[in-house]
């Protein structure tokens, strides 16, 4: 049976992506993850049946699932909107962790940087400057070849600057403040409910998101890597579509289990021991 030793041999070569448990603390990217990437950020399309997705496995989750994301906060609600979910904008700079007010880590260094690298953009027009709240992305999406120029630009820039740090990515490379990046916004999430005592499932697909996968690791959960290449990921999917099929099954699964979401935990109904998390 030549496809079931195939079927075996895929999945000897990557572990199988299991379904979403209930017990699971859900974090997601959005580009390239939730989304296909687009030519530009802001021409990114999110599937219609997404958003009702996420809702249930919000609900079914507690409240356990946040998006994890490089895009500023305000960005996320716009794409995913009528929600607003627990978020980390900007690589972790930006930190909700309800649909309330939105944290900030402050970029004073930032500002005398723009002249410059609009300068850079003007110059090389295939480039793109993209603002956020708290950092700045140039993308060469459009022109490829202009890595090295880009590199070369924000090295420069940085050279004197405090408290920022260069973030490469897919076609990008940001300027953001120093010291974030998504696998410490993820612990944060996890220190307090609903996603504590929880087992952290983590899904992205950039190098960005690779602190993130180390995190959820680290507290005993799973990376999920959207694409192909070396990662610190147990597990990976071929896509975006691969993974909102994945969500979308998971989501059902919850719905079939039963009982009220939002049900859990209560803590009037007698249930197994449960750790308290202390220092
Ligand atoms: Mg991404």
């Amino acid at each position: 049976m030549d496809a079931g030793q195939n079927h075996v041999l895929r999945c000897n070569a990557m572990p199988q992506l299991p379904l979403i448990e209930p017990n699971t603390a859900l974090f997601l990217d959005f580009d390239g993850t939730l989304a296909d990437l687009a030519p530009r950020p802001e021409l990114v399309q999110v599937e219609p049946e997404l958003v009702g997705t996420l809702h249930t496995l919000f609900e079914r989750l507690n409240g356990a699932l946040a998006v994890i994301s490089g895009r500023p906060i305000s960005e996320l609600d716009h794409f995913l909107q009528p929600l607003r979910l627990p978020a980390a904008g900007v690589h972790g700079a930006e930190f909700r962790t309800d649909g309330g007010m939105v944290s900030k880590t402050s970029a004073p260094g930032l500002e005398p940087l723009i002249p410059h690298l609009e300068a850079l953009v003007r110059a090389y027009p295939a480039l793109r400057l993209e603002r956020k709240s708290v950092a700045v992305a140039i993308h060469y999406r459009q022109a490829p070849e202009l890595a090295g120029v880009v590199d070369a630009a924000v090295t420069e820039v940085l050279r004197h600057a405090v408290g920022l740090e260069a973030l490469p990515g897919k076609m990008v490379v940001e300027i953001k403040p120093a010291g974030v990046d998504k696998g410490d916004a993820i612990a944060a999430f996890m220190k307090s409910a609903p996603f504590a005592e929880r087992v952290p499932l983590f899904a992205g697909d950039d190098l960005t998101d690779e602190p993130g996968f180390a995190a959820v690791r680290k507290l005993g959960g799973l990376g999920v890597l959207v694409g192909q290449r070396e990662t610190v990921a147990s597990v990976s999917v071929s896509g975006p579509a691969a993974l909102r099929s994945w969500l979308h099954r998971s989501a059902r699964a919850l719905e079939g289990a039963g009982g009220q979401p939002r049900a859990v935990p209560n803590e009037a109904e007698p249930g197994p021991a449960r750790r308290t998390t202390t220092s």
